[in-house]
Formats: C-alpha cells, sequence, structure tokens
C-alpha cells in the first residue's frame, strides 16, 4: 500500500511531495479501495500508486461532507466570506499554478503549455467567478393578495456527490466546484481513476484557503466501486456528472432509487459546417483546432465537418496542410507538441479500432490513420500513446465514425449542397452538445445557430467556452447546465414561504 505521500520529479525538472491519500475532512487518510497507478501516456512508466476509495470511505467521505452541511462554521458562514475563501482558493491556484500543470500534463498526456496556459487558467478564472456569485444569489419576492405575500428563499441542495473525466480533470473539478461551493453545499468529489493526481495538490489548496472540514472531500477511486457507491448513497442530495452516455444511462438508474437530482454532460458528435462564403483560411484553422486540440478528447470536439460542395476539394486540400503545419506530435514537455499521447492505452486502442472500423467502412484516409511514428525526434516513440491526427474523407452519415463518439483526433469530413441539407445532417445524431457554423451571411448564421439541435453553438469559432457563459447538451448529451448563472441553478433549490398578514378564519 502507498504512503500517504511521495517525492517527486517531474520529467521538466519540477520536484513535488504529492499527497496519494483520500482527503475527507481536510485530512489526507488511507483508502481501502485498493490503489491506482498512475501512468505517464509518453513513456508507460509508472508515475506513482496512491490510494482509492472503498464503497465505506465514500461512506465516511460523504458522511463527512453530511456533517459539514449542518456545522455553523459553514452553515453560517455569511455569503461574503463564503466567496472569500472561494477567491482565495483562486489565489492559491495561480501561484501553484506550474506545480499543478507539471503534475496535469504528466498523468494526462496533455503539453505542458497547454495545462500551464489553458488548464490552469480556467482553473482559476471559474474559480473567481463564482467566488463573485456566493453573494448574490437571492429569492423574490411575490405579491399574491392584499393581506398575503410570498417570498422564495434560494438554499444549498444539500451533499453534492461530483464525478469528473480524465480529459481537464483540474478544469471539471473547478466547473463542479464553483457554483456548488458558491451556493453552500458540501461536496464529495471522485476524479476518473485514468488521472487522479492534479486534484490531490487542489485538496491541500482547499484546506490552505481555510475551508472547513468536510466542507470539500475527494476521493479517488474507480466508478464500479467508488463512483457508483457515491451516486447510491442516501445522504448524498445531488449527483453532477461528466463523462460517457453509458455511464450517465447507469447513473440515472442508480439515482432514481433516491430521486436524486442530477445533472450529466456527457458524450457528442458535434458537426461544423463552413458555407461557400465562410473566410476559408479561417474555417480551416478552427476546424482544426475544434477536433485535434486536447489530443481530440473533448466532449465538444467539432468531430463531424460538413463543407458546401463549391469549396469542398479546396477546404480538404487547406485542411490537410494544416494538419502537417500544425498538428506536431510530441511528448508533453517539448514546447513545439501540440498533439500529446491520449490518455491511457484503452483509449488509445478504441481509436485506433475506430480507425479501422473507418477504413472497413469504406471511407478514405485523407492523413494519419495509424499510431504516429516518427524518426529522429526529441520524443522516443518506441512507447506511449501516440496516434497520427487522422483525417477521413468520402464518408457518408450513417458510418459508425460518423455517429459514435470516438474522443481522439479523428476527424470525417463530408459535402453538402443546400443550408436545409446541411443542417438536416448536422441534427441526424443522437447527440446535441456542440455545433459550429462557418459564413459571412449575418443572417445565415443566427438562423443555422437557431435550427441545429444542440446545447452550444459557435458561429466562426469552435470549442469557445467560458466560465461566464452556460455549458451543457440536449439529446442524449446531457441534462442541465454548468457555467454561469444557469450553473446556480443547478445546485439551489427553492423553497417558497408564504406569509399571512391578517387573512383570519
Ligand atoms: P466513464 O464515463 O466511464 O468515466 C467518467 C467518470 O465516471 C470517471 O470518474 C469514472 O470513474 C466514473 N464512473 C465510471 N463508471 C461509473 C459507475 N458505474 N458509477 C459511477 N461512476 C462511474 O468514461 P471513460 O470510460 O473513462 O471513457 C469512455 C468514453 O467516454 C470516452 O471514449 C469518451 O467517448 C467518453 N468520455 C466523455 C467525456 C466528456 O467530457 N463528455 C469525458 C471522458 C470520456
Amino acid at each position: 500500500m502507498a504512503d500517504l505521500a511521495v517525492d517527486l520529479t517531474a520529467p521538466n525538472g519540477q520536484k513535488y511531495k504529492l499527497p496519494t491519500g483520500l482527503f475527507i475532512n481536510n485530512e489526507f487518510v488511507k483508502g481501502n479501495g485498493g490503489t491506482i497507478v498512475s501512468i505517464d501516456p509518453a513513456t508507460e512508466k509508472e508515475i506513482v500508486t496512491i490510494h482509492a476509495a472503498s464503497a465505506d470511505d465514500v461512506d465516511r467521505a460523504v458522511k463527512a461532507a453530511h456533517a459539514a452541511l449542518k456545522h455553523s462554521s459553514w452553515k453560517l458562514l455569511p455569503p461574503t466570506d463564503r466567496g472569500r475563501l472561494m477567491a482565495r482558493l483562486a489565489d492559491l491556484v495561480e501561484e501553484k499554478r506550474e506545480i499543478l500543470a507539471t503534475i496535469e500534463a504528466w498523468d494526462n498526456g496533455k503539453p505542458y503549455s497547454v495545462a500551464l496556459n489553458d488548464d490552469l487558467g480556467e482553473v482559476a478564472l471559474t474559480l473567481r467567478y463564482y467566488s463573485g456569485w456566493a453573494d448574490k444569489t437571492f429569492g423574490q419576492t411575490i405579491s399574491t393578495t392584499p393581506e398575503k405575500f410570498a417570498y422564495t428563499l434560494r438554499q444549498p441542495i444539500g451533499v453534492v456527490g461530483q464525478i469528473i473525466p480524465w480529459n481537464f480533470p483540474l478544469s471539471m473539478a473547478a466547473w463542479k466546484l464553483g457554483p456548488a461551493l458558491a451556493c453552500g453545499n458540501t461536496v464529495v468529489l471522485k476524479p476518473a481513476e485514468q488521472t487522479p493526481l492534479s486534484v490531490l495538490i487542489l485538496a491541500e489548496l482547499i484546506k490552505e484557503a481555510g475551508f472547513p472540514p468536510g466542507v470539500v472531500n475527494i476521493v479517488n477511486g474507480y466508478g464500479r466501486e467508488a463512483g457508483s457507491a457515491l451516486v447510491e448513497h442516501p445522504l448524498v442530495d445531488k449527483v453532477a456528472f461528466t463523462g460517457s452516455t453509458a455511464t450517465a444511462r447507469q447513473i440515472m438508474k442508480m439515482a432514481s432509487a433516491t430521486l436524486k437530482n442530477i445533472t450529466l454532460e456527457t458524450g457528442g458528435k458535434s458537426p461544423l459546417l463552413v458555407f461557400s462564403d465562410a473566410d476559408l483560411e479561417q474555417a480551416v484553422k478552427w476546424s482544426h483546432s475544434g477536433i485535434m486540440y486536447n489530443q481530440g478528447q473533448i466532449c465538444t470536439a467539432t468531430s463531424r465537418i460538413f463543407v458546401q460542395k463549391e469549396i469542398y476539394n479546396t477546404f480538404i486540400e487547406k485542411y490537410k496542410e494544416a494538419v502537417k503545419s500544425t498538428s506536431k506530435v510530441g511528448n508533453q514537455w517539448d514546447e513545439s507538441t501540440f498533439q500529446g499521447p491520449q490518455v491511457t492505452r484503452a483509449q488509445y486502442e478504441r481509436i485506433l479500432d475506430y480507425i479501422e472500423i473507418g477504413k472497413s467502412e469504406g471511407a478514405t484516409v485523407l492523413t494519419g490513420g495509424e499510431p504516429y511514428r516518427e524518426e529522429g525526434s526529441s520524443t522516443d516513440f518506441s512507447k506511449g500513446f501516440f496516434i497520427a491526427p487522422t483525417v477521413f474523407t468520402d464518408v457518408n452519415d450513417s458510418m459508425r465514425i460518423c455517429q459514435e463518439e470516438i474522443f481522439g483526433p479523428v476527424v470525417a469530413i463530408a459535402s453538402f449542397e443546400t443550408e436545409e441539407e446541411a443542417i438536416s445532417r448536422a441534427n441526424n445524431t443522437t447527440y446535441g452538445l456542440g455545433a459550429a457554423v462557418f459564413t459571412t451571411n449575418l443572417q445565415r448564421g443566427h438562423r443555422v445557430a437557431a435550427e441545429i439541435e444542440s446545447g452550444m453553438v459557435w458561429i466562426n469559432s469552435s470549442q469557445d467556452s467560458d466560465p461566464r457563459v452556460p455549458f451543457g447538451g440536449v439529446k442524449q448529451s446531457g441534462i442541465g447546465r454548468e457555467l454561469g448563472e444557469a450553473g446556480l441553478e443547478a445546485y439551489s433549490q427553492i423553497k417558497a414561504v408564504h406569509v399571512n398578514m391578517g387573512t383570519v378564519l
């Protein structure tokens, strides 16, 4: 069994004594659900072994969160002070951003520069944004009759179980913790077993920021044991989940026994439409980053590109050039790396399987289509989960590569003739997370945005995400919204109080 802290030296030279236990009641404790071995996806070498939670450990964490919910140090804390704690946490994240980004990149495989500038920037921004909301969530007063009125109280939901994925470990933690804490809930957070490390540092910062014990508990563990114990726990009032649609279905079933409030953010197969009047250079660049960023491991990735017939051939040529010039594959530490390794062997093999499926379905491989190998590079490609960025053309909409979420650097490009056709084909999916439209026609941009079945649309862009703007899906891409003011609704409930000023019976 692992110790409760281990001295680590990362490949970029950063050193840190990383806690390895479960974070319950502001202390690191041993877990009884076995261990999790964290692997560097670029080298396949072990980074560290950490503790995993059993169902009993989850029970302890939930009870700690439940006690904290009732304790005056949290319950009676003025909302402004709650906001102050969150802002302090945002400051600490900024102070520690280099080590947080190092551990994130090492464990997940994303380029260090991306972890540092994008992920850590987003974590601090999200926590700070929600710190400002802590004392700005109110109820209403409602006039009813001359002698009566009512008012509403906006109250926390209670103990919240949060289950997050491995593609943006710290950002997902911030998206979940920010609104939950702003609204006065207490939390048990379960990170993904593929990327358990960076949140352990966040746990230390939560304590350092001054949050009372039990307000935030972080239990690393496996989905089937720790995750389901959290979802089924009778003292958990709400479950917020981000991950696969298949797991979301199981969570809905498990949560139904105690009728828990749930929000789900799941998979996608987001379309990107390029009309012939679009700025072609920009459309190519955005549609490239819209799927290839983060190794293609983005729930909103624009993985289906539809290009209007008149410009299809030119677009394809330019897209191929963009992949060649931009998608530099390498390890996390090389400053020129755009695309690192996939997160795990399981994901790597799953993506390669999809590439073979695409070939057998008759799609043409424009570029890529295999593991990435390169001689004479500063990255050693004899190990690691590297995939050549892959572009399929000659696809039809019923192919599995056009219907199923691949979650890797794989895109399918098709052509269309009319706006009506483009919208109908874009909507021909069980998912509805993101969508993008490229056009210089203002009316068309807004018309298409209104018609696409998705929770978010980008006009002349892809993957914009901002803590001030609601995020979430329709159809089988999820239930509820995170971020923005809408994110507060997901973590608070309204109580109506009727006041009788003089009606007598
Ligand atoms: P997953 O849904 O199994 O895992 C996500 C989280 O759910 C993890 O924390 C996991 O431990 C937990 N979990 C798993 N089973 C659970 C259960 N029965 N009860 C409670 N919690 C449980 O996703 P995955 O297997 O890691 O990835 C598979 C596919 O999911 C990917 O290839 C991708 O298509 C999709 N995915 C989507 C997102 C997203 O952001 N929408 C993120 C990760 C993965």
